[in-house]
């Protein structure tokens, strides 16, 4: 329709501003961290009065580099796809949880996974653990206080779906109906909103689909469903 085609020349503008913004942003970033790199060992141990403060510098410059990748990453999928190999989805996910287990462990999150399938997947490997780890994490998010996390994968239609379940916070149906929108998130300074706008465009670009079921007070339920590889 017309208004859809609207809507997709005026998100290819805010694209490339934002990527150039994005861009701009970088250099002086570099400049800043390079000379707080210098300044530091310059003083040497004159500067253990302020190394608190250094950190903090450091901790919001390295803030701010995270920021402009996504946003650049989120601008310019393109530039930054990764070569489509044949994967399993299942190992990529235990990979993940791996990979996230400090911080599963530190909310006292329970895992229980259940992988029905070792179907193949014709995607790149980091991008679906990009993916994957962004579900995790922001699951981590909605169990402060612990809870369990369910990981599957299953074949379905010519389908490999991967489930990620958590019993967290939940989200009303006004929330639930933005999590894929760029920038919206409800968690101010400490989120982008890019996280499942960037995975809804890396499962897009592979043909599959990411959805969510949420109830509040009871939990979420992500699926990706990716097209099983020929003969995977
Ligand atoms: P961010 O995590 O930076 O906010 P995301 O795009 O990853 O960006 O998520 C957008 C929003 O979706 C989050 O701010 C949160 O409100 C909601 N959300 C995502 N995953 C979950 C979840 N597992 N449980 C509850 N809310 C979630």
């Amino acid at each position: 329709t017309t208004e859809r085609l609207i809507m997709s020349e005026k998100l290819a503008t805010v694209g490339e501003i934002t990527a150039s913004v994005a861009h701009e942003i970088n250099n002086p970033v570099a400049v800043i961290q390079g000379n707080l790199d210098l300044a530091r060992s310059i003083l040497g141990e004159a500067a253990a009065p302020v190394r608190e403060e250094f950190r903090l510098i450091d901790d919001q410059v390295y803030r701010i580099s995270v920021i402009v990748s996504k946003l650049l990453q989120f601008a310019r999928p393109e530039d930054y796809s990764g070569a489509r190999t044949l994967i399993v989805p299942a190992d990529v996910a235990r990979d993940c949880l791996v990979l996230t287990r400090r911080q599963l462990e530190a909310a006292g999150i329970r895992v229980e996974t259940r992988f029905d399938s070792a179907g193949q997947v014709s995607m790149s490997r980091t991008e679906l653990q990009q993916v994957i780890v962004n579900l995790v994490l922001n699951a981590v998010h909605a169990m402060p206080e612990g809870g369990v996390l369910s990981v599957g994968t299953e074949a379905r239609d010519g389908h490999l779906v991967i489930t990620l379940a958590d019993t967290g916070t939940g989200m009303p149906p006004e929330v639930l109906s933005r999590i894929f929108d760029p920038f919206f998130t409800t968690k101010q300074a400490q989120g982008t909103g890019l996280g499942l706008s960037i995975s809804q465009q890396l499962v897009g670009q592979v043909g599959g689909r990411i959805s969510a079921r949420s109830e509040p007070g009871k939990g979420t339920r992500f699926e990706i469903s990716l097209p099983l590889a020929p003969g995977g």
